[in-house]
């Protein structure tokens, strides 16, 4: 057997700033604390934290008052912040610098008079957050069928968003789709899917057609790690979602086969490395790591701890 370690994968910048930030919150702060929504979509890390004596909610009113909360890397709308503020708690923003961009796009176009198209998975965090800083101005497509069905009169002054975390290949799509709809939709200058994103697919794309079996790390709910195993199924290739290596059977593989194994932006390393000593103790697998791309991108923690860390 041989194993090929996708590169990129795992931890991308934002999901190291908000554990990173979760992490220096708890020493400064103690236990309980609370984070508004699971602080990124992974099963392990979020039990982790668990054990550490983080509370994971899903309403603010959860949050004694006077608490700390924090806010999770997929942001949060200002009627969340708002409510916060009412119960005068303590809030952390962890919410990735990418998230926040395309909130403060929002705001602009609503700001300016559009009304924006966002391109998203209706219910997922991030789309929830993005939506609730114009919830009048906005309308949510999920794929063509959606933009098809949009009744907006072809005059509307049109912008349009997308989730950070979707599928290239697909987002072409839909905006393609949009911009022959409505010709004069305006949207950003390259569409708001993050770096980390494109770069696992674009290392995945690569790198399925050496594969017969691809295994992605990562949580059901991650929209990101999602979209890998898609790229695999697409390509005719078994492609299986696990949080854990403990969830591999070996009856997915061959001796002879080729396992490509990458891992969504929210799944920890050490569990990539749990797969390769289980394929290498039960198949002897050999091990090659494929880099597509360099990453160099990091970010700061937020403000609220940065003036207490000097960092
Ligand atoms: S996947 Fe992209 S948008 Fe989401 S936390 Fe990571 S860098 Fe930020």
């Amino acid at each position: 057997m041989n194993v090929i370690l996708a590169s990129p994968r795992g931890f991308c910048a934002g999901v190291n700033m908000a554990i990173d930030a979760l992490e220096k919150a708890i020493v400064l702060f103690g236990t309980p604390l609370y984070v508004y929504h699971e602080i990124v979509h992974n099963r392990p890390i979020v039990e982790r934290f668990q054990k550490l004596g983080v509370v994971f909610i899903d309403h603010i009113s959860e949050v004694p008052n006077g608490g700390t909360v924090l806010f999770s890397a997929h942001g949060v709308s200002p009627e969340i912040r708002e409510a916060s503020v009412a119960r005068n708690l303590r809030a952390i923003d962890a919410t990735c610098p990418l998230v926040t961009k395309v909130h403060m796009e929002a705001v602009k176009y609503a700001k300016d008079g559009f009304t924006i198209v966002l391109v998203g998975h209706e219910g997922h965090d991030e789309v929830i957050g993005t939506m609730g800083e114009a919830p009048t101005a906005m309308v949510l497509v999920e794929d063509v069928n959606d933009v098809n069905a949009l009744t907006l009169p072809i005059d509307t002054k049109l912008a349009y968003l997308t989730q950070t975390t979707l599928s290239v290949d697909e987002t072409r799509v839909i905006i393609a789709a949009l911009k022959s709809k409505y010709p004069h939709i305006i949207g950003p200058s390259k569409d708001d899917i993050c770096y980390a994103t494109q770069n696992r697919q674009e290392a995945v794309r690569e790198l399925v057609p050496n594969a017969d079996v691809v295994i992605v790390l990562g949580s059901q709910n991650s929209s990101n790690s999602n979209r890998l195993a898609e790229i695999a199924k697409q390509n005719g290739k078994s492609a299986y979602l696990i949080d854990r290596a403990a969830e591999m059977d070996d009856a997915w593989f061959k001796p002879s086969d080729t396992v490509l194994i990458t891992a969504g932006a929210s799944a920890p390393e050490e569990h990539v490395q749990d797969c390769v000593d289980r394929l290498r103790d039960r198949f002897a697998a050999t091990v090659e790591t494929r880099t597509i791309r360099e990453e160099h991108v990091q970010f700061p923690l937020p403000r609220e701890l940065r003036v207490l860390t000097n960092r």
